[in-house]
């Protein structure tokens, strides 16, 4: 039957059904005598990597493999979304086997941040979360910055090893390797797959001069993130693609800002002072008084307060309100995917309102 058919590239079932997972093919390649998934099709034809995700059981096997193998292993996180694209737990499957932490995107930061701050502070978020890299990157894969700095530092460090590429979906693992593949190989076919032996999962590999290769791992999808509760064409307005431009608000005590009608955030109690808010620059805010908010947000959330649109709303999850109480010194309240608003000041009381399911969390300031 249909449903038994693999693809002559990678082994994997093919499927016709959800183009984000593996094995998938569009319904009329079915047709051929030989069917290739979409992946493998792309990776022959383009030399290009697609993302496929995994379900968290998938992940955890192919991590626990990850301890079993002797190499460096290139962690990839999204610095827009540092905790969301965490990975906890990874120096746990890893075994002894180093880790070098590359922060992506780092064009969406604004040019004024300091970038040997921003490094320092990824070494210390990291350690607090348990991770010690042996040094940690910052890059943008989509603009071609500092990747070959990248490219060298994974030489250094592998030491005659293989290198295994890890990240959560969306951080631009693809786009990064897509760039080292470039670097590496100046357009020649270069890719294999390969499997881990005990998964169905197949593997990207890149030949490296020694015999060694570099290896894309699939990646998990972070379930916490806005991005799984609006609309495709919210994705693009609340997703920066370029230098966020940071909006300083000066609020008095009760005074709510709306982020389109995806988030909330109220400032309650610490007298009149200014919070920087880091979001999409397409992403709309409107300012107003606490005890209109409720009313204001029943009102005009999908028309003044979007997204998401009114025809969305009925798939929306409700906002959920955490609230917090700032008492170190310069502080980020951060809604995973969405950006965050920096506290200048220690001493105030805040509430962040997520819908359900998206996670808030606070830190210190990363610019
Ligand atoms: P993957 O799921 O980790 O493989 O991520 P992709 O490579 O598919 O990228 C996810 C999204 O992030 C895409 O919209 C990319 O265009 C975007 N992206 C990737 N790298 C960068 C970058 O360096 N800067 C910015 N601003 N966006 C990037």
């Amino acid at each position: 039957s249909k449903n038994e058919i693999s693809c002559i590239g990678c082994g994997a079932l093919i499927q016709t059904e959800h183009p984000e997972e593996i094995g998938y093919a569009p319904p009329s390649s079915l047709e051929k005598e030989e069917i290739i998934c979409q992946r493998c099709f792309r990776l022959k034809h383009y030399n290009e990597v697609q993302d496929v995700s995994l379900t968290d059981e998938d992940f955890l096997n192919i991590l626990n493999k990850l301890s079993l193998t002797d190499s460096l292993i290139v962690k990839v996180i999204d610095i827009f979304d540092f905790n969301g694209s965490w990975l906890p737990g990874l120096h746990r499957f890893v075994g002894k086997n180093p880790i070098l932490l590359i922060g992506n995107k780092v064009d969406l930061l604004p040019k004024s941040a300091k970038r040997n701050k921003l490094i320092q502070w990824m070494k210390s978020a990291s350690k607090e979360l348990g991770l010690k890299p042996l040094d940690v990157l910052l890059v943008s894969a989509s603009k071609g910055i500092h990747i070959r700095e990248a490219l060298e530092q994974i030489e250094y460090y592998r030491k005659g090893k293989d290198v295994y590429i890890v990240g959560c979906t969306n951080v631009g693992k693809s786009t990064f390797i897509n760039r080292i593949i470039k670097e590496v190989a100046g357009g020649q076919d270069v890719i294999t797959t390969s499997h881990f032996p005990g998964t169905t999962l197949d593997m990207i590999e890149i030949p490296l001069d020694d015999g060694k290769a570099l290896i894309d791992t699939p990646g998990i999808i972070n379930h916490h993130q806005m991005a799984h509760f609006v609309h495709k064409n919210d994705l693009k307005i609340i997703t920066p693609k370029k230098e966020i431009k940071p909006k300083v608000f000066q609020l008095n005590e009760e005074q709510t800002l709306f982020f389109g009608g995806l988030a909330r955030f109220d400032y309650l109690k610490g007298g009149r002072r200014s919070f920087t808010c880091y979001l999409s620059n397409e992403l709309m805010i409107h300012r107003t008084k606490l005890e209109n908010a409720d009313s204001l947000y029943q009102n005009h959330v999908g028309e003044m307060l979007q997204p998401p649109r009114k025809n969305e709303l009925d798939q929306f999850p409700e906002l959920v309100r955490h609230e917090f109480m700032i008492k170190d010194g310069k502080t980020d309240v951060v809604f995973s995917g969405l950006g965050w608003v920096t506290v200048n000041e220690p001493g105030a009381k805040v509430a962040a309102y997520v819908p359900k399911g998206v996670n808030v969390t606070v830190r210190r300031s990363l610019i």
